[in-house]
C-alpha cells in the first residue's frame, strides 16, 4: 500500500511518502503537510454491522481499535515500506529490541535453532541466551566473517539467522548476499538488524534477506527523543509479523509515530552530512600515533572496506576505533575531557557521542581483539558523529588525546 512512484529518488521519496490525502485531513481540496496526531484507542462504528464487518479486515488503513494504529501510525509504516526495496509492508515496535523480539517470535517455535552472527548488538544476544532460551529455543553464534564455514553451522532444527552488517560496537561488515544465500538454500529465515545503514545504505531484501529490522530510535527518528523500532517483509512473512505484533499487543503512541515521521523527512540529508563528518574525523584518527585501529567500514583501506563498497549505497556517523597500548585510566581520561561529545548510549542523533566499547566481553565464537593484532591494543571507544562542523569536532578530540596523555 505504500506510495511512491517507481524510478523516484529517495531524496523525493523521503518528501512525499505517507502523506495521503486521508491522512493529512483532507478538507475540501485543501490539506495540511503533515498527518496529524491521531489520538484514539476507540474507532467509532456507525452500526452493529459495520462493527461486525471491521473483523473481516486487518490491514493499516482500516479503522479497528487503537492497538492497531491509526493514521498516524499509517503514514510511518507506509513511509518505511515505501523506503524498503521488496516490502510488502512494515510492523512498528515500540523500541529497536522489540522488533528483534517480535521478528524472531513470529519465525521460530520451540526446539527450533537460532543462529546469530557473534558480534549482534548486545541485547539481541541476551535474548537468545535468556527469553528464546526460556521458550525451548537455542540460539547459537557464528563468526561474522567465517562465510566458507556458515553452511556446517546449521542443523535440521535451525530455522532463522539473525545478522547485523556492520555489526554492533566492532563494525565487522558481512557479506551478506552469501549468507543469506546459504541460509536460503538451508531453509532457513535471515533477518537483518539494518539499523547501521537504514534502508537507505543497504536494501536487505533486495541483498537475499527475509525481514528487514531497524531501530528508529537512531536515524529515523535523529533527535535522541524517541524509542522505536520497525521490521518490513515480503508476504507472507508482513502477515506473519504482524500476526504476532498483534498477538502481543505490540503498538506505538501516534506522538512518537509522528515524530519519526518528521525525523524520517530529514534522514537522507543527515546521513550524507554525517557520513562525510565522520569520514573526516576516521582519517583524522588514524593518522594519529595514539590510535591503533580504526574500524570504520567507509575509511578506504579498514577493515570491511570492500564489501562496504560493494554493498552498501550509504553509511552514517557510528564508528569505533582503538587506542594503541594505553590503559583504561587513559581512556576515561580521553572521553572525560572531550566537550562536543556526550557521554551516553544510543546514537544517530544530530549530537556527538563517545563511549568506551568493551566488546570481548560478548563474544563466544570469536575473540576480540582479534588474534592478529597486538593484544596491548585493546581499548575501544565508540563515536557517533552528528552534525557539528568536522574541524571542531577534530579539535575536541585533539584536546581529549592532550588530556589523556598528561599523567
Ligand atoms: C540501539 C540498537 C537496537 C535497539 O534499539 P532500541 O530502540 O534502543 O531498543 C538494535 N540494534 C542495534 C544495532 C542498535 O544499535
Amino acid at each position: 500500500m505504500a506510495q511512491g512512484k517507481k524510478g523516484q529518488g529517495n531524496g523525493t521519496l523521503l518528501v512525499t511518502t505517507g502523506r495521503k490525502p486521508d491522512w493529512t485531513g483532507h478538507h475540501g481540496t485543501s490539506t495540511v503537510v503533515n498527518p496529524p496526531v491521531w489520538r484514539a484507542s476507540t474507532h467509532l462504528y456507525p452500526n452493529c454491522a459495520s462493527l461486525k464487518d471491521g473483523t473481516n479486515h486487518n490491514e493499516d488503513g482500516r479503522f479497528f481499535y487503537g492497538r492497531r494504529g491509526a493514521p498516524t501510525q499509517w503514514a510511518l509504516s507506509d513511509a518505511l515500506t515505501a523506503l524498503e526495496p521488496g516490502a510488502a509492508g512494515t510492523v512498528l515496535y515500540p523500541s529497536g529490541v522489540a522488533a528483534i523480539a517480535g521478528a524472531l517470535m513470529s519465525v521460530l517455535a520451540p526446539g527450533d535453532v537460532l543462529l546469530v552472527t557473534d558480534n549482534a548488538y548486545e541485547p539481541s544476544r541476551t535474548m537468545g541466551l535468556g527469553i528464546l532460551k526460556h521458550f525451548g529455543i537455542e540460539t547459537r553464534f557464528f563468526d561474522p566473517l567465517d562465510v566458507a564455514s556458515f553452511s556446517q553451522q546449521f542443523c535440521q532444527r535451525t530455522k532463522a539467522v539473525l545478522l547485523e552488517s556492520p555489526g554492533s560496537l566492532t563494525m565487522e561488515v558481512q557479506d551478506i548476499p552469501a549468507l543469506s544465500a546459504i541460509a536460503r538454500a538451508k531453509g532457513a529465515v535471515t533477518l537483518m538488524d539494518n539499523t547501521w545503514a537504514t534502508s537507505l545504505g543497504f536494501p536487505p531484501l533486495e541483498r537475499g534477506c527475509d525481514i528487514s529490522i531497524m531501530a528508529l530510535t537512531k536515524h529515523v527518528g535523529g533527535h535522541s527523543d524517541l524509542i522505536m523500532g520497525s521490521a518490513s517483509a515480503r508476504e507472507p512473512l508482513y502477515r506473519k509479523l504482524r500476526q504476532t505484533a498483534q498477538a502481543l499487543g505490540h503498538v506505538v503512541s501516534p506522538d512518537d509515530a509522528a515524530l519519526a515521521l518528521r525525523g524520517l523527512r530529514t534522514m537522507g540529508i543527515r546521513l550524507d552530512r554525517t557520513s562525510e563528518t565522520a569520514l573526516k574525523v576516521a582519517h583524522w584518527l588514524s593518522d594519529r600515533p595514539e590510535v591503533a585501529h580504526v574500524l570504520c567500514p567507509m575509511l578506504p583501506g579498514a577493515p570491511g572496506h570492500e564489501l562496504w563498497q560493494r554493498d552498501f549505497n550509504g553509511g552514517c556517523g557510528l564508528f569505533s576505533f582503538v587506542l594503541k597500548g594505553r590503559g583504561p585510566a587513559a581512556r576515561e581520561r580521553f572521553i572525560d575531557a572531550l566537550e562536543l561529545f556526550g557521554i551516553g548510549y544510543s546514537w544517530g542523533g544530530f549530537e556527538s557521542l563517545a563511549i568506551p566499547i568493551d566488546p570481548g566481553r560478548n563474544r563466544s565464537s570469536t575473540t576480540w581483539p582479534p588474534a592478529a593484532w597486538d593484544p596491548a591494543d585493546n581499548l575501544g571507544i565508540r563515536l557517533s558523529i552528528g552534525l557539528e562542523d568536522s574541524a571542531d569536532l577534530i579539535a575536541d578530540l585533539e584536546h581529549g588525546f592532550a588530556v589523556m596523555e598528561q599523567k
